[in-house]
């Protein structure tokens, strides 16, 4: 029931929820106020077991009112203390201090036994990059650990097997096939250093396929081993809450188990968004299908403008095919736009059509086969304009969505940003329900990055475990776009640094440069490009760095650590570069953007 008086508190719902999921994840719970008597009693007497089972003290202040009428609702007591141990409810002051004379307090409290309460330390949900990192951290450090991933397939049914998106329909086929399309540049580049060869050179989709695929079941293999070496029960299971502190599990035929555990880590990662247009999940594919097509997908339209979107176009279109990219506004929306418009460029010289301000309405399939024939029809953002067109493939990458609507999070009142499905969390990767934590991509605000899952998994594992005190670092992470031309960045965006620190405060020094190795096939001079942004506030302090060009995923990586380290424009002045590399450009950039002076160049 509602307070006297009210017909229903804003959030009345929300309010039990958060009271139920406190009760049930607390070993001891005293609801109390800071000058009752007889709360003091009670505290005082549960003192040594408050420390050893996490009591927690809620001192009735704010919002005290109601979360007594809610514990009148559960427990038809009004006065405090109201006091629980391990989700029983023992009443007030009198009922307490006599359950403890008789014992049953401590029986409550399971002292005295060696009877673990759960099944588990730890459960995390999710065998993904973050998840199975802090799986087998925390098995390392003594707990006893599971670990349940489960792969809903795809509208088109497919499927993949143990570690996440990064092992199976991310980074690591993803810079596979960037490197096939590589490999096609390298072979026309090898012409001009004398190599000599007279088949025409051709490019198979599933020999590719295939070898790439070979190498991701060994990876998935290797995580099942790992997992058992580290003594990690690992369930291929899809995970639901059911009540706090316990999950159910569904395997491939439907067996349904139970499990609990004292903390859960939630690692469940996202899968891809569709259109919600006709014809969208019959006929489009995403990258979870890419990977594993089993046929060429032939002339392609991607849809979206963003990292995924991008990278695919890209290959695709180093291995031969004819893609178009669909771009809803710009590209690589919160990226440096200088950049990100270097790298579309690049692509559009090397044959990748932008079609820009457009949006699909509908998918219309004209001939089945592998790959079939689809018409597209889309809409101008602008305007009423309609483009239609014909492809073999619609790859859609408009972005993904956090799993974290179908868990059962609901059931113990975890908290979501309701408009994107992410979790929020404290610096420590807490959720609002104590006992349950959050890693990776499904985290509110944070970055989506392999790397990133693993070190907040790893990190929150021994902050659990073994006494750590050290956070994920989520300022400076450096990321590469794996686009033909690959573009890789640490720190501000200059858009963003301007926001931040006025553009009179920023100095940016920048060049294009062309890779020696480029030169003698005398292809793309003036594409590639580097810039930094210097806090002219703090010493010429680097604050973004960017770089387009071959292997910018290798040269941004150590400069991601000086960076962490202070890097300054003069401490870059003061460093000898290394001969001939790409990377040397940036001890040796002295033009500043605001000088306007010429940057291009004619040679290394
Ligand atoms: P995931 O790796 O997605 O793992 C979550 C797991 O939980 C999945 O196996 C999922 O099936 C499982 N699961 C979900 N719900 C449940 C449930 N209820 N019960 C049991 N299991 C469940 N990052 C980079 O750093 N570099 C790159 O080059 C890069 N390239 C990418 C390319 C593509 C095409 C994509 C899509 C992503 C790329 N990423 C890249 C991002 C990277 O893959 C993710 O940031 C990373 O995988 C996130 O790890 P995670 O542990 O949060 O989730
Ligand atoms: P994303 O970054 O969320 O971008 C979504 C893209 O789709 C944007 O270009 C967006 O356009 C467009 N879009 C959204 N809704 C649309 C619609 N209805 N119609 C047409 N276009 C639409 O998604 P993502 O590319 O899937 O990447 C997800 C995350 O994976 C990234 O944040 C990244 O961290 C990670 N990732 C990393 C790497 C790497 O490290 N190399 C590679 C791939 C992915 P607007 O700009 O108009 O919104």
């Amino acid at each position: 029931m509602p307070p006297p008086g009210q017909t229903r508190l804003p959030d009345w719902d929300g309010l039990k929820l958060r009271v139920r999921s406190l009760v049930g994840s607390h070993r001891v719970l005293v609801f109390s106020k800071s000058y009752c008597p007889y709360c003091l009693r009670v505290r005082q007497r549960l003192g040594p077991d408050a420390e050893q089972y996490f009591a927690l003290l809620i001192f009735l202040t704010n919002d005290g009112p109601s979360i007594q009428e809610v514990l009148v609702e559960m427990t038809n007591q009004r006065t405090v203390p109201n006091v629980f141990v391990n989700g029983t409810h023992v009443g007030g002051c009198d009922a307490t201090l006599q359950a403890y004379q008789n014992g049953s307090l401590q029986k409550l409290l399971g002292s005295g036994t060696d009877v673990k309460p759960y099944d588990y330390d730890l459960i995390v949900i999710g065998g993904g990059s973050g998840g199975l990192a802090c799986s087998k951290e925390a098995a390392t450090l003594g707990k006893k650990v599971m670990v349940l991933d489960y792969v809903v397939p795809t509208p088109l049914g497919t499927s993949w097997g143990l570690g996440g998106t990064c092992v199976n329909v991310g980074c690591i086929p993803k810079k596979l096939m960037h490197q096939a399309a590589l490999l096609g540049q390298a072979l026309k580049d090898s012409r001009k250093f004398g190599w000599q060869y007279d088949e025409q050179v051709k490019h198979n989709w599933e020999t590719m396929v295939e070898a790439i695929q070979n190498y991701i079941g060994s990876l998935n293999w290797g995580y099942r081993v790992s997992l058992r070496e580290k003594t990690v029960t690992y369930l291929n299971a899809y995970a639901e809450f059911i009540e706090p502190h316990k999950v159910k599990a569904t395997n491939r035929k439907g067996q349904e188990t139970y499990h609990t555990a004292e903390r859960f880590v939630l690692a469940t990662g996202e899968r891809p968004r569709y259109l919600g247009i006709p014809g969208d999940k019959e006929y489009c594919i995403t990258s979870d299908d890419l990977f594993s097509l089993p046929y060429c997908p032939g002339k392609t339209l991607v849809v979206g403008a963003s990292y995924v979107a991008l990278e695919c176009a890209g290959f695709l279109a180093g291995i031969g095919l004819d893609v178009s990219v669909m771009v809803r506004s710009i590209l690589l929306r919160g990226f440096d736009q200088e950049m990100a418009e270097r790298a579309g460029a690049h692509m559009e010289t090397h044959g990748v059509k932008f079609i820009r301000k457009f949006v699909p309405i509908q998918i219309e399939r004209l001939e089945e086969g592998m790959p079939g024939r689809l018409k597209v029809v889309a809409r101008s953002t602008e305007g009423s304009d309609i483009f239609e067109g014909e492809y073999n493939t619609v790859l859609i990458a408009i972005g993904r969505d956090a799993c974290t609507r179908n868990i059962g999070l609901d059931k113990i009142g975890v908290r979501i940003n309701e408009k994107n499905g992410k979790i929020p969390v404290s610096d420590e990767e807490q959720t609002n329900v104590p006992y349950v934590y959050a890693i990776g991509d499904i985290l509110d605000g944070k970055l989506e990055l392999t790397p990133v899952a693993i070190q907040a998994g790893r990190l929150l594992a021994r902050r659990l475990y073994a006494g750590s005190s050290i956070k994920c670092d989520y300022v400076n992470v450096p990321t590469t776009v794996f686009t033909p031309l690959e573009y890789g960045c640490c720190g501000l965006p200059e858009e963003r640094a301007v926001k931040e620190y006025g553009e009179h405060n920023l100095e940016v020094y920048h060049t294009l440069f062309w890779p020696l190795e480029w030169t003698v096939p005398n292809r793309d001079n003036n594409t590639c490009y580097a810039k930094i942004i210097c806090n002219k506030l703090a010493n010429n302090r680097v604050i973004g760095f960017h770089v387009l060009g071959p292997n910018a995923g290798e040269i941004t990586q150590g400069f991601a650590a000086a960076i962490k380290c202070g890097l300054t424009k003069e401490l870059l002045n003061e460093t000898i570069g290394i001969h001939p590399t790409s990377a040397e450009v940036f001890t040796t950039m002295n033009v500043t953007k605001s000088s306007g002076q010429e940057i291009t160049q004619a040679g290394c």
